[in-house]
């Protein structure tokens, strides 16, 4: 029997060590040291823990055969340079990768793996033996830059994924969502100039990094228009993402087709997430991940594929990866989300009329993508 949905999770994830400090900052002068790094290995551990538990991982399509990114695959989207330097310093015992990304000795074979998951279950999609996938990676991606590692990233998991499975499969149209709380400005830098990569980034209005995520990042000649951003004002909660998705990514994926669709999957705009400021719950990413799933059945045979990024509630990341692969899945669990009520009954979780204001915004940017036809 063919299992619709791909999971994909490796050890090894675990074992990237991004050391201590105090959340994503390291110890030293007033800081005391000793507190686990922001991104640490407990969400992700705790995420597959819970797949395994509520018993949904044995009816998925497990994918444990991982093959890690090459250098070349990795050099599609970042410099030679960079992708040596990583090496040598992962050789040497460690180091940090550009801004705010510690990794401890082997983070060089760890961080290939991590993009060579999003490989593996991508091209298990494009063969036909999967229709989607949740990869459960470490370290994330959407924050590295083609020269630099920044916020926890050392290789961008989603451009190298999206260059190569082009290049192997021929694909035309990729489109890349990104619901992390932060900027994907790794993502948008990568992509910024191709017209067939539809990139669009839902975060919190200038989070992190501070500099990049406005509504005027476009994309650059051919690639114009063909980068949006949704920056939602801090505090944006149920009502503003499902509004944005219904404003602005389900329009903008109709205007596209895209061939396959790639989700980033970042749980730090959960409502009780230690680095985010907005009010997300599991229902949210149940419609956000059903919308886009509606999109993918539409244009491109329910070819989706999803990678992680952030999320640094150990307590709540577990919930919300439950529900996003059990509507992937179409399998229900059974486990009700014990935060629910109380996320859910936060002030303000209904649009805005500011956070209407901005996505009204964004929404205009959609008639700059040349309607396609599937
Ligand atoms: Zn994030």
């Amino acid at each position: 029997m063919k299992r619709k949905t791909g999971y994909l999770f490796d050890e090894s994830y675990l074992w990237h060590n991004t050391g201590s400090g105090a959340a994503f900052l390291p110890s030293g002068g007033a800081i005391q040291p000793d507190q686990p790094h922001a991104e640490n290995s407990e969400t992700k551990r705790r995420i597959e823990n819970l797949l395994s538990v509520s018993g949904i991982k044995k009816q998925l399509h497990v994918l444990d055969d991982i093959t890690p990114a090459t250098r070349d695959e990795l050099c599609s989207f970042h410099t030679p340079e960079y992708v040596d330097r990583i090496k040598a310093m992962s050789d040497a015992g460690g180091g940090d990768a550009g801004e705010l990304t510690p990794f401890a000795g082997g983070a060089y074979e760890i961080a290939c793996l991590s993009a060579g998951g999003g490989l593996t279950a991508g091209r298990a999609i494009l063969n036909n033996e999967i229709d989607n996938a949740y990869v459960l990676n470490r370290p994330p991606g959407h924050h590295a830059e083609a020269d630099m590692g920044r916020g926890f990233c050392i290789f961008g998991n989603g451009v190298v994924t999206a260059k190569t499975l082009r290049k192997e499969f021929g694909l035309g149209r990729i489109a890349i969502i990104d619901y992390d709380v932060h900027h994907g400005n790794g993502t948008q830098k990568g992509l910024y100039d191709d017209p067939d990569t539809l990139v669009i980034s839902l975060h919190q209005y200038q989070f992190y990094p501070a500099d990049t995520g406005f509504i005027d990042e476009i994309g650059e000649g051919k690639g114009k228009g063909y980068n949006i951003n949704i920056p939602l004002p801090p505090g944006s909660g149920h009502g503003a993402y499902v509004h944005a998705m219904d404003e602005v990514v389900v329009p903008a994926l109709d205007r596209f087709a895209p061939e396959l669709i790639i989700v980033l999957s970042g749980f730090d705009a959960g409502g009780i997430d230690p680095l985010g400021r907005n009010m997300a719950h599991t229902e949210t990413y149940r419609e956000m991940i059903g919308k886009m799933k509606l999109e993918a059945e539409k244009h491109c045979d329910g070819k989706m594929l999803v990678l992680h990024e952030g999320g640094y509630s150990a307590a709540y990341t577990p919930f919300c990866g439950l529900a996003v692969v059990e509507t992937l899945s179409g399998i229900d669990s059974g486990i009700e989300d014990p935060f629910l009520g109380i996320i859910s009954g936060m002030g303000m979780q209904d649009l805005q009329p500011h956070q209407a204001e901005m996505i009204a915004q964004s929404a205009a940017l959609v008639s700059g993508i040349a309607p396609r036809k599937t």
